[in-house]
């Protein structure tokens, strides 16, 4: 029997998120997990994003290795972040934002309605060769009964942080409605269709550097921050302030699935076709056999008459006919 291994769409489904906060609202929740909203007139639909674009919400901080106060992690940057307490400047460099920038493209890209079901066996067996059980466990819950992925740093040496990822949409501030988001001459825009708010944000220059990290919605990376060098510092918020990452195209992990997935589809047609030229060969073979038997049935037949009509001819020979 013929298998086809489904690959993965770019575009999601329709999916439903908390008209407060912009993260997704799996269905059967009555409040939002991540600002605690209640979902009877907070929940939004929105569209499929109509580019390749996906967004996660972000909302963690990390432990300064100085005093031990927690520190907000409220943008990307390489240039690490101010501790509000004791103002030494904390390492926060691409080590530690490598798993964050992996997961929360992952969780953009593959989480939410659209999530491949239960009986796609194939998709989640070979997401759990790529990122093993625990991962996978809490990965699947996404967008179902949960609404965040924990991201955690377990390296002794690196500062110990606690990130969550949630798929979802932005939304605006003011109408908490879904925002629009497109590209507009080398910014992202974003855009409230109600109240017509919108703002401009700087786009990464090397995405490819940076597991295809877009774009980020948060003050800090208002374009016009970035064209004025005399930008003065924001200053460091006290609590956890939410976020966005905007990604570009395929996450790393729905590439490498997707490579698994063709690699098995191959395999399949060329079993298949093995298979196939098997029977071929099988059904030649027997009709082989079968002319033989039908020929050494006629020279049967033939010497058995040619004998009875000998016999016959000598027995009325001898009875002298
Ligand atoms: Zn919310
Ligand atoms: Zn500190
Ligand atoms: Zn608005």
């Amino acid at each position: 029997m013929e298998r086809n291994f489904r690959m993965l769409r770019v575009m999601k489904d329709r999916m439903e998120i908390c008209g407060s906060c912009g993260t997704i609202a799996p269905p059967g929740k009555y409040q939002c997990a991540q600002c605690h909203a209640l979902f009877d007139s907070n929940r939004v639909e929105v569209s499929p994003p109509d580019n390749e674009l996906s967004y996660a919400r972000l909302i963690g901080n990390f432990v300064c290795r100085r005093c031990g106060e927690n520190i907000a992690i409220s943008h990307f940057t390489l240039e690490g972040f101010q501790c509000p307490v004791c103002n030494s400047q904390e390492r926060f460099d691409w080590a530690l934002w490598e798993d964050i920038v992996k997961y929360a493209h992952n969780v953009a890209d593959l989480c939410g309605f659209d999530q491949p079901d239960a009986t796609d066996t194939v998709f989640w067996q070979t997401f759990r060769e790529r990122e093993g059980e625990d991962v996978l466990r809490r990965f699947r819950a996404i967008g179902r009964n949960s609404a965040a992925y924990t991201i955690t740093n377990r390296r002794p040496h690196l500062a110990q942080y606690n990130v969550d990822v949630s798929p979802g949409n932005p939304v605006c501030e003011n109408c908490h409605l879904p925002l629009a988001i497109r590209v507009d001459d080398g910014t992202l825009v974003t855009q409230c269709g109600e109240c017509g708010e919108f703002q401009e944000y700087e786009l990464m220059s090397n995405i490819e550097d940076y597991l295809f990290l877009f774009a980020c919605i948060s003050p800090w990376h208002l374009a016009e921050r970035s064209k004025d060098d005399s930008r003065p510092t924001l200053p460091v918020p006290d609590s956890p302030t939410p976020w966005w990452m905007v990604f570009q195209g395929p996450s790393v992990l729905r590439q490498k699935i997707d490579r698994t997935l063709r690699r098995l589809n191959e395999e399949t047609a060329r079993n298949n076709q093995r298979i196939e030229r098997r029977k071929v060969a099988a059904h030649a073979r027997h009709h082989r056999m079968k002319i033989r038997a039908r020929k050494r049935a006629a020279v049967i037949l033939l010497t058995v008459g040619v004998s009875t009509a000998a016999i016959t001819s000598v027995v009325l020979h001898f009875l002298n006919f």
